[in-house]
């Protein structure tokens, strides 16, 4: 059989790695090429040489100033010569983005099965979080197997009426991308690491920041930044590290906000290993992003998150992410509470990870080679 792996931003491209390389196992069975559309072309290289994957493809779709609309176009049109070349039985989307749905459309039109994984995430508003709720809902109509992270995810399947033999619980390939890296990174010289090593101190407590969503652009950030502010200027002896995500829409207020302040350090955004060093040397984690809050509890980090809603119940439920919104009062008390209330921290620290075993991959590519 052959599959095509198509992924486009840095969260995809690190879930993805881990399958390519087991794929890469199975040569006997599968012959595998990789499609990038770069639809974050600097963060997605980054990844890329990390895990040693040259795309055999590279549409390279990133524009200054992209939409979604002309984006959606682009792709559909590009992966038709894509699909038409090299014929793939089957295409493998991941999770939430427009590369997801664009490509999953793409292969529905051109008669290829659709696998998707990190499949049935829900949060049932169409708005929230926009657009990934109706680009994972869309991917869902057309996929033909669905690769579950979680028994929850499965359900919100079935809810959907899709056929229970069509639904693969298999954990979220992020863990089988953690567990691989952290280890990686205990051994390997880089260069990151070591900037990171010289402008933190190892006496004060980090605290380890991201965000980037849409639906939190303009107000969002200014009550994020401001939260930020505050527990920095109320706890001089801690340290807050922010890679701060390219799009200026982030960007500018974060730089306009937190510039000044001596413990907070703005930075570049992490290739994939410094981060994975940076998130086991914080204390907790505050952010907006998907992927942190599944890796956050297998290293036993308390993660606060700043949205009003998640499609991933799983960890809030765990008790190991407690959901604080925009709202600056409650990002400072949950975060002060986090760093003054020893008890309370270790709760949450303990906890076990609801996100997978790290064997994800070896469970998608034993159900593929059963339809053999
Ligand atoms: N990440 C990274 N460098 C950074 C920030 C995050 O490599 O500076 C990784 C992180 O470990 C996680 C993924 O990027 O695996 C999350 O990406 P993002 O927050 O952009 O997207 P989301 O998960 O919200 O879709």
């Amino acid at each position: 059989k052959k599959n095509l792996l198509v992924f486009g931003t840095r969260p995809e491209a690190i879930k993805m790695a881990p399958l390519v390389k087991e794929l890469e196992k199975h040569t006997n069975s599968f012959e595998t090429k990789v499609c990038v559309t770069a639809q974050h072309r600097e963060m997605l290289d980054q990844v890329l040489e990390f895990f040693d994957i040259t795309p055999d493809f590279d549409l390279d779709l990133m524009k200054p100033n992209q939409n979604l609309h002309q984006l959606t176009a682009d792709i559909i049109t590009e992966l038709k010569v894509v699909l038409e070349e090299f014929q793939p039985d089957y295409v493998f989307v991941h999770g939430d983005t427009t590369t997801t749905m664009a490509t999953a459309i793409a292969s529905f039109y051109s008669g290829a099965k659709i696998c998707h994984i990190e499949a049935g995430l829900r949060t049932w508003k169409k708005d929230s979080p926009f657009p990934e709720e109706m680009n994972r809902q869309i991917t869902g109509r057309v996929t033909d197997f669905h690769f579950a992270p979680t028994t929850k995810s499965k359900s919100n399947l079935l809810k959907e009426n899709i056929q229970e033999s069509a639904i693969v619980v298999t954990g979220n390939t992020v863990i089988d991308a953690l567990l691989e890296s952290s280890e990686r990174v205990k051994h390997i010289q880089n260069k990151e690491i070591s900037n990171l090593k010289s402008i933190l101190s190892e006496q004060k407590e980090l605290i380890l920041v991201t965000g980037h969503r849409r639906e939190n652009h303009g107000q969002g950030f200014i009550h994020i930044c401001a939260a930020l502010k505050e527990i920095a200027l109320e706890k001089p002896n801690i340290q807050i590290v922010y890679p701060v995500h390219l799009n200026p829409k982030v960007k500018e207020p974060v730089n306009e906000i937190l510039g000044e302040i001596t413990n907070i350090h703005l930075i570049d955004p992490l290739g994939y290993p410094a981060f994975v060093w940076l998130m086991n040397q914080s204390k907790l984690i505050i952010t907006d992003s998907g992927g942190v809050q599944e890796e956050a509890p297998s290293l036993g980090k308390p993660v606060l998150v700043m949205r009003n809603n998640t499609e991933r119940p799983e960890a809030v439920d765990a008790g190991t992410v407690i959901l604080v919104g925009t709202d600056t009062r409650k990002i400072v008390d949950e975060t002060l509470s986090l760093l003054n209330d020893v008890a309370h921290y270790n709760e949450m620290s303990g906890k076990h990870n609801p996100y997978g075993d790290g064997k994800a991959c070896e469970r998608i590519i034993r159900f593929l080679l059963a339809q053999e």
